[in-house]
């Protein structure tokens, strides 16, 4: 693939080497004549029969001419070049499966060990590195964002039961996947993350940067025409990046320099300028950053601020996600599972700790529940007989007088579900106690994390106690 006229690319990275030319054996012949006095004059011996030669579209008997000037061994596409499938077609699931086989190494192994909240760093950290990397590059296809959503989603879910390790969702995916501060876990949804990435490569190509590619699609398919109103056209991959142009028009805004200029000049004279568009993102940079685009997608949901709180508690990821799951109404209560139509023994889906009827929901367990009621008294926290959990929270947090309302909240909620807990699988009877106990040593821990200046503050709280 010439780069430039009569200029063929030479692309190395690591200690993987690519030579692109044309079938030709006088210029094999160059190239191993060159490749050899390199070798004689640093002293080293280059070993041919590691290297493949690949041809395309060209006959059968000229490869293997060109295979023995090189004495090296024919191959074909798709290889693999630094992890990625390259060919002239599009990638299949099965030259893709490696990536899913790579990722579930790294997460299977840890599934059913780590708490909610370190799988949920490691599910966005693995995929980050292995997927993100593949994604930058290629659409993948449904088939392979299934399976990696898959491997996720186990990821997040498993746990050890009674049949053994099983991944029981606590939530629906799409909300798991939506970012933090718009109410969800913050779990990278690939496909438009996928999209924000090929994006950055239309972004090049509409501001013509010099890069070898941008020139070379350029000139080889839209010599004189507008690209997004030209039909397809090219590779594989161009077309999968193309394909996104109505979406990379919607978030961006061409500005045509000096429009007036350029409208008067082609109708005086019908040619087109030299002048290029500059085309800028609609959330004000030059620069398409998949992370902008990613945010832009989830612009028009909403969510409460309670769910902002959290994330900026400084409590570990673990309490972190159960704050979530709390605040999103989806722990594993007794009025929950009667909602899942999972029957209870005597029908009975009474509160654990007060035996209140008729069902365990979450506004009773942690908030208005006789026994949690004693345990927020001794915090000093009241609070209002109506509303939802959300609003509950805004109330007493604008009651509260310092700071850290946020992570006493977390902590305090945490020992009472521990307490319930303890109730339901171990048959402990609940004691205020107990939860106090607990909570002044989770608490206690939060010195470590936190600055010096609240120290005195946390001492407080515990002292409480
Ligand atoms: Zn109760």
């Amino acid at each position: 693939m010439p780069a430039r006229e009569g200029d063929y690319p030479v692309i190395q990275y690591a200690d993987d080497t690519i030579l692109v030319m044309p079938a030709d054996e006088t210029q094999a012949e160059t190239i191993k004549s060159i490749l050899q006095d390199y070798a004689s004059s640093v002293g080293l011996r280059i070993n041919f029969q590691k290297s493949t030669l690949i041809t395309v579209n060209t006959a059968a008997d000229t490869t293997s001419r060109l295979a023995q000037v090189f004495g090296c061994s024919i191959g074909a596409m798709p290889f693999t070049y630094l992890g990625l499938p390259m060919g002239t077609a599009r990638p299949t699931v099965a030259d893709l499966m490696p990536l899913v086989s790579s990722v579930e190494r790294k997460l299977s192994t840890a599934a059913s060990l780590l708490d909610l909240g370190s799988k949920l760093t490691l599910v966005n950290s693995v995929i980050t590195s292995l997927a993100i990397y593949v994604m930058c590059s290629i659409r993948l296809p449904p088939k392979i964002l299934d399976h990696l959503d898959k491997l996720r989603r186990y990821c997040l879910w498993a746990k050890n039961t009674n049949d053994g390790l099983k991944a029981v969702s606590l939530a629906a995916w799409d909300l798991v996947c939506r970012p933090k501060h718009k109410g969800g876990l913050g779990v990278l949804d690939l496909k438009i993350q996928n999209q924000g990435l090929l994006l950055k490569q239309l972004h090049k190509f509409y501001n013509h940067r010099d890069i070898p590619w941008v020139d070379l699609v350029w000139n080889t398919y839209y010599d004189g025409l507008v690209p997004h109103a030209s039909g397809s056209c090219g590779s594989f991959w161009w077309k999968d990046v193309m394909n996104l142009a109505p979406t990379y028009r919607a978030v961006t805004s061409v500005k045509a320099r000096d429009e007036l200029d350029v409208l008067q000049t082609s109708l005086a004279s019908l040619e087109l300028t030299e002048v290029n568009d500059a085309w800028h993102t609609v959330w004000g940079s030059d620069e398409l950053a998949s992370s902008k685009f990613y945010l832009h997608y989830f612009r028009d949901m909403e969510a409460d601020d309670v769910f902002k709180w959290i994330w900026k508690a400084k409590c570990t990821n673990k309490w972190k996600v159960f704050a979530w799951l709390l605040l999103a109404d989806r722990p594993n209560t007794q009025g929950l599972l009667k909602r899942k139509h999972m029957k209870l023994r005597d029908d009975n889906y009474a509160c654990l700790l007060c035996h209140h009827p008729p069902e365990e929901t979450v506004e009773h367990l942690f908030f208005h529940c006789e026994f949690s009621k004693a345990c927020w008294g001794k915090l000093g926290i009241a609070w209002p007989i109506h509303g939802n959990r959300v609003q509950l929270l805004h109330a007493a947090k604008n009651t509260w007088i310092g700071p850290m309302f946020m992570d006493v909240f977390i902590v305090a909620s945490w020992s009472i579900w521990k307490e319930r807990n303890n109730m339901l699988f171990r048959s402990v009877a609940p004691t205020i106690d107990g939860w106090s106990q607990r909570f002044k040593g989770d608490f206690g821990m939060m010195r470590h994390r936190i600055k010096e200046a609240l120290v005195p503050f946390v001492d407080q709280i515990v002292a409480l106690l």
